[in-house]
Order: C-alpha cells, then structure tokens, then sequence
C-alpha cells in the first residue's frame, strides 16, 4: 500500500484533483465526509461536543447546528482547539479503519485540508500539495459564489502557503487550465505507481 496525502488551501483545486486520483483507481479518503461522519446524530464526539459548548450547538432534533458552532469556534482559537482535541482523534481512528479496509496494492490517498494542521503528513510515503497563489484562490471560490471577504477570511484561518509546500513532496502548480491540471495528474499517478513498486 501506498499512503498519499493530499491537501491545499480552500479553493486551490484540492478536489478537482482528488476526483482525477480517484479516477486513474485510487482510494481516496475524503476528510470532509469523515468530520461529517464523527458528529453524526448520536455520536459520541457530538454528545462530547455538547457537553463542552452547551446544548445551544444542537438543533431541535438532537443534531448538529453546524452555523451555531461555528459562531463559537471561528474566531476563538482557544474553543477551536477544544473542538479539534475532541473531534481530530476521531477522524483518524476513522481514516485508519477506511485505509485498512483496502487492497494491500492500493494507492491511498489522504484528501485532506487539514492534513498538514493535524500533523497526518508525518505518516504518509508522499504529500502532495495543490498550490496557487491567493488571488487565484479568491478568484476560483467567487466564481462559485462567495464572497471576497469571506474568502479572505477562511484563507487566513487556514495554515500558510509555506507551510504546505514546505511538506510537499509534489506541489502541483494549478494556475493553468483543468486540461493542464488533468495531464499534470496523469503524470503524477504514473509517478505514484512507481513508488508503489
Ligand atoms: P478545493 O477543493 O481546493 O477547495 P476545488 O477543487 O473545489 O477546490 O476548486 C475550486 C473551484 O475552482 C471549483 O469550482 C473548481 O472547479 C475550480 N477549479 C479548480 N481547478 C481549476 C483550474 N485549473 N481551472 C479552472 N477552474 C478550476
């Protein structure tokens, strides 16, 4: 087995090229869906997270309010934390059950924004690294509908550019066309195979 992480700044193309791995026959583990999974209704990471931020993060029906949280945690690193310590180690309890579950001969990729803030690089064979600058970033997330500001804002509570491509051991420059990045991943699968052996 092949362990892969993958990540990049909020709108860097992060998930153009986790679907391109995808298709060239990588498992990918899709990070966003595995922080959705541990608070699921009746989890124990969301009765964790009750019992620390109150019952005012939960909807009617017992779920999770996500805005309500958010409110709390996005501008209070401290309470951040508090969140992260309860629902980090519940992730990659997770992601290890997901990547035992393939083929001894997979290539599994780690699609993760946090990768490098949850220290998950340390364990991976090879890192990759979607970079763009931040213009490009703002320009791509408006085209999808939010705003500058917004934008500015998330990019600047996410961990530097630096400190991304100073882990990679393939940064892919997604500046060009999705044609462009398409044959750059083509490229990249055939490299990772070979690391396979
Ligand atoms: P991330 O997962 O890193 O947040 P996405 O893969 O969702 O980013 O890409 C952000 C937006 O930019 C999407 O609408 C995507 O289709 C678009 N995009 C990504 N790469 C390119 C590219 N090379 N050229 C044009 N648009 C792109």
């Amino acid at each position: 087995m092949l362990r892969v992480g993958l990540t990049g700044g909020i709108g860097s193309g992060k998930s153009e090229v986790s679907a391109l791995l995808a298709g060239h026959g990588a498992v990918v583990i899709d990070y966003d869906q595995l922080a959705r999974e541990v608070v699921e209704h009746g989890s124990p990471a969301l009765a964790e997270i009750a019992r620390r931020f109150g019952d005012d993060i939960l909807t009617a029906d017992g779920a999770l309010d996500r805005p309500a949280l958010g409110a709390i945690v996005f501008n209070d690193p401290e309470s951040l934390r508090t969140l992260e310590a309860i629902t980090h180690p519940a992730i990659r309890a997770l992601a290890a059950e997901r990547e035992a579950s393939a083929g001894p001969d997979a290539i599994v990729v780690h699609d993760n924004a946090l990768l490098v803030e949850m220290g998950q690089h340390t364990s991976c064979d090879a890192v990759i690294v979607v970079d763009v600058p931040q213009e490009v970033q703002i320009e791509r997330l408006a085209a999808r509908g939010m705003a500058a500001a917004e934008a500015r804002a998330r990019i600047t509570n996410q961990t530097s550019r630096q400190s991304r491509t100073g882990v990679a051991d393939f940064i892919i420059d997604n500046t060009g066309s999705l044609d462009g990045l398409a044959h750059i991943v083509g490229g990249l699968w055939a490299r990772l195979v070979g690391l396979r052996g």
